[in-house]
């Protein structure tokens, strides 16, 4: 349960609304029902989800038109519909990206490595230029 959301789930007015919707479905899921199947329900889900900004708003978090009773299964479904994360990425052409950690090292391209870095190029300089003037 999100730390914000807490106090409102500990509140009489949600236990109020909660019992409500769970006698209005007699204890059954209302989504399975409607498919015709008839499951004991597992939890009082808010069809628009409660976030930190409608939390103090009860026309959604006591709505009983908010709220539906479902079971395990059917809430599990719903909350991993919505929150699957976005695990490939694509460029304008439709094109999968790779993931970005590697993209980095595969497309910079090398550069030649004369001496050991900045610090050094100077004088690998010089001794390219004798190099090429012998
Ligand atoms: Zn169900
Ligand atoms: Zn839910």
């Amino acid at each position: 349960m999100k730390e914000y959301a807490k106090e409102f789930y500990k509140s009489a007015a949600w236990k109020r609304a909660r019992q409500q919707v769970i006698t209005r479905a007699n204890g059954l899921c209302e989504r399975c029902r409607a498919r015709g199947i008839y499951k004991p329900g597992y939890i009082v889900h808010h069809k628009e989800y409660i976030t930190p900004g409608n939390i103090g708003n009860a026309d959604i978090t006591l709505n009983l038109d908010n709220l539906e009773y479902v079971c395990e299964d059917c809430h599990n479904k719903e909350h991993k519909a919505a929150h699957t994360p976005k695990r490939y990425e694509f460029d304008e052409n439709g094109n999968l990206l790779p993931p970005k950690e590697n993209s980095k090292a595969d497309h910079t391209p090398r550069p030649v490595n004369f001496g050991r870095g900045k610090r050094t190029e100077g004088v690998t300089s010089k001794k390219l230029c004798k190099v090429a003037h012998i």
